[in-house]
């Protein structure tokens, strides 16, 4: 194993990047904040992956010995290609380089303990391979980032779909909050939150996350 930072490469641009901070947005589905039984957020609730939690399309998520409810929640992933700080909204999208499908894996046993705690997400959000990634396409290749559809299949059962329309926070408005907080660079990437239907995987599962219009990501489960 290298103990090199990844890269990540914009498919039919040919652009590679070094992958940046992952900002991650909760609640952002009025619908999944409700079944998490969490208030609808006034303003984009925050938290942040590490770059090693990356794992790419066909490769495996590990469940982590200290959790025994391990979540998927799949999510659009908006990869900034042009830095900035206190982007305006109307231009935000022109900072997007590319767009692909992502899962924000969650344990989430440690995340309700820290909940309570008052703790940090870290730990929840943070273990390796718990930010699976599908292959980016450029920017120009999604006309409106706020109308497709997105969907996941565990075993080829459907278990979440959603439309992108239903972001409480549309990417450009996330964009232009995380912009006023904390630098953006190329590289950053921004995971917009998921709908509703999030679940336990289990050790052998086959998970396949689908963004209308980009490349589907499949990745199993191991221990
Ligand atoms: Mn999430």
């Amino acid at each position: 194993m290298a103990f090199e930072r990844p890269e990540i490469e914009i498919h039919d641009a040919g652009v590679r990047l070094a992958i940046g901070k992952l900002i991650c947005i909760g609640r952002n589905y009025a619908a999944h904040a409700a079944e998490m039984k969490s208030p609808v957020p006034t303003k984009p609730m925050i938290f942040l992956k590490p770059d090693s939690s990356v794992v790419r399309d066909g490769g495996a998520v590990r469940l982590p010995a200290s959790s025994s409810d391990v979540h998927h929640e799949v999510e659009l992933v908006a990869l900034i290609g042009k830095g900035g700080k206190d982007i305006q909204e109307s231009v935000a999208l022109t900072h997007i380089a590319g767009y692909a499908v992502g899962l924000d894996m969650t344990a989430r046993d440690i995340q309700s303990a820290a909940k309570e705690r008052g703790h940090p997400w870290s730990v929840s959000k943070g273990f390796d391979t718990f930010a699976p990634l599908g292959t980016f396409l450029s920017a120009d290749a999604v006309a409106d980032p706020q109308s497709l559809s997105i969907r996941l299949r565990v075993n080829g059962e459907l278990r979440q779909e959603g439309a992108t329309r239903d972001m409480i926070f549309p990417v450009a408005k996330l964009i232009a909050y995380c912009s006023t907080i904390m630098t953006l660079y190329p590289g950053d990437m921004i995971f917009t939150g998921t709908p509703e239907g999030v679940a336990a995987v289990a050790e052998g599962d086959t998970l396949t996350a689908e963004v209308e219009g980009l490349p589907a990501l499949s990745v199993s489960i191991v221990r």
